[in-house]
Formats: C-alpha cells, sequence, structure tokens
C-alpha cells in the first residue's frame, strides 16, 4: 500500500481517460468521472443492445448481511455505506431511476427438516451483532406469511433481514447508458480491446487510442491478462408470472445450495444463482436449470405456471479473497475482483477508486481496499 497518497490526476483537468469494459464498474465510473469533468471513452466487447456483462446476469441484491455471513465483516460495512449511496446516485439519475430502488429487506427460509440452516446462518453472522443497523428478526409461519402471502405455508420459520434491498439492475444499467450519451462519453460498442498504460488497442482492427489514464474494468474479462483474477460461473433463470406478488428477495437456505427469487419490474423473477468454480460459459446445465426450478416451486408453488424467459450464464471476477482489489502504475488503473457482491461493494469501491484518480483526500475505504502499485501488482502478459 502506499503510505503517502498521491491522486492519478487532477479534478476538472480536462483529462482524457479510456475505461475498458462498460459493466457495472465501467459504466458507474464513466458516469462519475464525466460528472467532474474528465473527458471519457468506454469501451465493449459486447454491442449495447445485447449487453455479455455479469451486471447484466446479476440479480441485484443488495445483501449486506447475507454477504458478510460469507466474506466478513468489512463487506457489511461497506455494503451499509453501499446501500445508502445507490438512494443518493439513483436521485441523481433521476426520479424514474429512483423507483429502480427497493429496501424491504430479504427473507430467509429453510424447510421444516433444515431448519439448523437458519440456526447456522444466526450464528455465522455473530460477528455483526455489535454493528449498526443489523437487525434480523425471527419469524413464525404467521409472520412469514404476512411479508409474503404467496409464500409456501409450509415454512414455519424464518428470518427478515431488515437492512438489506434489491435494485431493478438493468433498468438502472440502461439510465447509466443514457446519461453518459448526454454526459457526451464516447462508447465504443463491440471494440473488445487490450489494455496497456496510456493505451488501449482494439482486438479485432489494431486501432490505438492513447489517453492520460486507461482504467481496466473488463471484469473476469480481465483474467486471462491479470494474473490472480478467476471467473466463478453463475447460472440465474428469468421468469414472469402474475401468479406471485414477492415484494422482496426470498432465500432458500439448503444444505447443499442457497438459491434466492428477486422481483423485477413488470412481474418477471430472477431466480439464482449457482456458483460453480468454473469458467465455463456455456448455456445452463440440466441440473442447475432442474435446481433452480424446483427451489423456485418450493418456495411458492404458483411459480410452476410461470414462463422461463432467460436462462443466464456469466462470470463473477474474483481474486483468492474474493475482495475487489486495485492496482494502480502511471497511466493504468486496475479495478476488479467485485465477485458476487458487485451491486453491494460498487459504491465504495468507486468512490474508492474516485478518491485515486482525482481527489486530494484518500478514501474511508483505503484499508479494506489496499492499492496495489507496480511492484507488487499482477503481471500483464
Ligand atoms: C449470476 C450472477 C448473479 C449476481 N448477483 C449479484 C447480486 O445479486 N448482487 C450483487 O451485488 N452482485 C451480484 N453479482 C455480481 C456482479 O454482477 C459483479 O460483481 C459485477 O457485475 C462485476 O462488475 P464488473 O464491472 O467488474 O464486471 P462486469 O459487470 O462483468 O463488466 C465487465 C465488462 O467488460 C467487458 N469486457 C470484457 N472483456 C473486454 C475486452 N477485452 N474489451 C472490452 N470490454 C471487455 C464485458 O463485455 C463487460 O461488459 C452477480 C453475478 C452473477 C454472475
Amino acid at each position: 500500500m502506499n503510505p503517502t497518497f498521491s491522486p492519478l490526476l487532477p479534478a476538472d483537468s480536462g483529462a482524457h481517460i479510456g475505461i475498458a469494459g462498460a459493466g457495472l464498474l465501467g459504466q458507474l465510473l464513466a458516469w462519475q468521472l464525466s460528472m467532474k469533468g474528465f473527458q471519457v471513452s468506454l469501451f465493449d466487447a459486447a454491442s449495447a443492445s445485447s449487453p455479455n456483462s455479469a451486471a447484466h446476469t446479476a440479480a441485484g441484491m443488495l445483501a449486506p448481511i447475507s454477504e458478510a455471513a460469507v466474506a466478513g465483516p468489512e463487506v457489511y460495512t461497506m455494503g451499509l455505506y453501499g446501500l445508502k449511496r445507490w438512494q443518493t446516485w439513483l436521485g441523481q439519475l433521476g426520479p424514474q431511476a429512483s423507483q429502480c430502488f427497493h429496501r424491504q429487506g430479504s427473507l430467509l427460509v429453510a424447510h421444516p427438516q433444515d431448519e439448523c440452516e437458519l440456526q447456522q446462518f444466526l450464528a455465522d453472522t455473530r460477528c455483526l451483532n455489535n454493528e449498526p443497523d443489523c437487525a434480523i428478526n425471527s419469524l413464525n409461519q404467521a409472520q412469514l406469511q404476512q411479508l409474503e402471502p404467496d409464500l409456501s405455508q409450509q415454512f414455519r420459520s424464518g428470518l427478515l433481514l431488515e437492512p438489506e434491498g434489491h435494485l431493478d439492475n438493468r433498468e438502472i444499467l440502461e439510465y447509466l447508458r443514457q446519461v453518459l450519451q448526454s454526459n457526451k462519453v464516447a462508447y465504443h460498442e463491440q471494440t473488445p480491446v487490450e489494455v496497456a498504460p496510456y493505451t488501449l488497442k482494439a482486438i479485432n482492427t489494431a486501432q490505438q487510442w492513447r489517453f492520460d489514464l486507461v482504467i481496466d474494468c473488463r471484469g473476469a474479462g480481465a483474467r486471462h491478462s491479470n494474473r490472480g483474477l478467476r471467473g466463478v460461473r453463475g447460472e440465474t433463470l428469468h421468469l414472469q408470472t402474475t401468479e406471485v406478488h414477492f415484494i422482496r428477495p426470498v432465500r432458500l437456505m439448503h444444505p447443499r445450495y442457497q438459491l434466492y427469487v428477486v422481483p423485477k419490474p413488470d412481474h418477471r423473477f430472477v431466480i439464482g444463482a449457482t456458483q460453480i468454480e468454473s469458467e465455463d460459459t456455456s448455456p445452463i446445465s440440466v441440473q442447475s436449470s432442474l435446481e433452480l426450478s424446483s427451489a423456485v416451486y418450493t418456495l411458492a408453488p404458483a411459480f410452476a405456471e410461470a414462463r422461463i424467459l432467460e436462462a443466464g450464464v456469466n462470470l463473477r471476477p474474483a481474486f483468492s479473497d474474493n475482495l475487489p482489489q486495485c492496482f494502480s502504475r502511471p497511466g493504468l488503473l486496475t479495478a476488479n475482483g467485485l465477485f458476487r457482491h458487485g451491486y453491494l461493494l460498487a459504491p465504495a469501491f468507486v468512490d474508492h477508486l474516485l478518491a485515486q484518480i482525482s481527489q486530494s483526500a484518500p478514501s474511508p475505504f483505503a484499508s479494506y481496499l489496499p492499492t496495489h502499485h507496480h511492484y507488487d501488482e499482477p503481471v500483464y502478459e
């Protein structure tokens, strides 16, 4: 970590920044940097109308308690910050975007024979007991039914994780794209690039662009050139039905898997997600689709008549500790590793990166998100 903090570019310098990858991080950084007066060019391998980012596949849950249970209390702290920041950001994106933020908590339920999973969850989150706002409420069957009347009555107990929420993430990505257009961000779609300090090079045409700073936000797309980065396969189903009216994410705790249902606009639901240590991006397997469908049917039998609109597969970008990391050298900032909590941690990570790029004060998350400098950064092959 660099003890003497120095920003990469002075604020309002009008410097030109090239960003590789227009997924979650790339779009958010492009938006924030364009608002600060930087000239920004954004490159993505996919077309804007048919995105291929983990951000597009994701369920958009903001689940600081659930994620901290597997990742530790720093994820909780950054996650709470994320919940507040998303609300502010969406307000800045406009009144319609504000409607994409939902905070009614999330529910955890288990089959009667698996109720020990709920006890285990409480044990796994004991480290959060003294954390601010960490409200976990035990519910009986009647309380579960009151919160989600369409939930199967077989569930006798559950947990309400009060601080949690979710986003209509695909809609937000679309609003971001619109604001980037108004902010005159140059968007190069269908342009896969190679990344080097000060330079982006189109893989297909060998065209090159020079910048004052390049930011590498290629997510799992950077795994072949970014040592230590891996992709973790995740599969989802997108369903549509008017028969189920869940208003909050519901997770089924099971000894072999944890699956969730997240409500989306237009009577849609995202059912997710598998987590497989594989970089295979081929279509969803029969086993995964059976597990996802049977879990959702167990949660609410009315899902039986839902229509399957889509089966999504993508890779979560992750380092070995499953936490985001940035690497800085002159002309190049690499930001990656948001793993399965990208939406939750993006606000803390983006603000941390902005502090490095343009501000004069260090980031409030410097102790959680160390910046590696050129002497210990990943090697670009
Ligand atoms: C199934 C699934 C469910 C998830 N659910 C949640 C959730 O509920 N809550 C949550 O907080 N997080 C969730 N996530 C995690 C979240 O989606 C990721 O952490 C986040 O999207 C990572 O952001 P990113 O910008 O680093 O990568 P991405 O969003 O994947 O964006 C990377 C972009 O780089 C582009 N790219 C790649 N290579 C190149 C190249 N050579 N040149 C140009 N462009 C390139 C890609 O096309 C893509 O658009 C989920 C992820 C998955 C897969």
